[in-house]
């Protein structure tokens, strides 16, 4: 039962987008940045208030759970990151429920392997989880479940895990907010960076320079970024690449971040 799209022609369609996945980097919302969940949250109800249908897709597991392991940074062996995980992730739903509550919002937690996103059968467990849960009206989260997840078999990122989820749901829009406002044509530090307000379909970008490796704290960066974006508007998606604290302008239109054109076939 594939879901018929509404196709997000350009900024002015965004407002008629009815389902739309959201991705927050774990940066933007751990350590100090955890005051940005309440403002994040604030835009997500706003939508889901007109009527859309919101899918949050957060990284920040890992981040969430340093402080509880009296870790200072992110630890490079598995176990202690699936660990920190396994605590950062319940702390992370908290917060995001908490906040939520000011709204009268449920969220539903949505833990995903790359491996059930292959399978068949647990691919459509999750479509139909997901479908379910947005007929409820209830907020889905999304995040890697990191627990079972090793190098081997992982997303990667969860830029990448965002566009999946974009593609499993059908989703009209996806947005992907991370601490840098929009894409550059060099790393936004360097001299000359011009901000790139849209990307049209056929656009190969060949003349940006990428070179951003991320926070340390989560694993993206403009690479994760511009490959999700790509794969996003490949299945004929539009993708908003933004900041988290310019959500609320992404979600309703306004000209925030890097808008990416959609495939127009699919
Ligand atoms: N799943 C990881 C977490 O929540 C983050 C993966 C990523 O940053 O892309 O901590």
């Amino acid at each position: 039962m594939k879901r018929e799209r509404i196709r997000v022609t350009g900024r002015d369609g965004v407002a008629r987008a009815m389902r739309v996945v959201v991705k927050v980097g774990s940066s933007s919302i751990s350590g100090d940045n955890a005051v940005q969940i309440a403002p994040l949250v604030d835009a997500l109800s706003a939508a889901h208030g007109r009527g859309v249908e919101v899918v949050l897709v957060s990284s920040g597991a890992i981040a969430t759970g340093l402080p509880y392991l009296q870790l200072d940074s992110r630890p490079t062996d598995l176990p202690t990151q699936q660990a920190a995980a396994a605590v950062g992730q319940n702390v992370l739903i908290y917060r995001y429920q908490d906040s939520l509550d000011r709204f009268g919002i449920v969220a539903g937690q949505v833990l995903l392997t790359a491996a059930d996103l292959e399978s068949p059968t647990h691919r459509t467990n999750a479509q139909r989880a997901m479908e379910r849960l947005l007929g409820l009206r209830i907020l889905p989260i999304v995040n890697e479940n990191d627990t079972v997840a090793t190098h081997e078999i992982r997303f990667g990122d969860n830029d990448r895990l965002a566009s999946l989820v974009a593609e499993l749901v059908q989703a009209d829009l996806l947005v992907l907010l991370s601490d840098v406002d929009a894409l550059y044509t060099r790393p936004p530090s360097e001299p000359g960076a011009v901000r790139i307000e849209h990307v049209p379909f056929d656009d190969d970008l060949h003349d940006v320079v990428i070179g951003e490796v991320g926070t340390g704290l989560g694993t993206g960066g403009a690479t994760t970024k511009v490959a999700a974006a790509r794969y996003a508007a490949d299945a004929g998606i539009a993708v908003i690449l933004t900041s988290t604290p310019q959500a609320d302008a992404a979600l309703t239109g306004q000209v925030v971040g890097t808008f990416f054109d959609a495939n127009p076939v699919v």
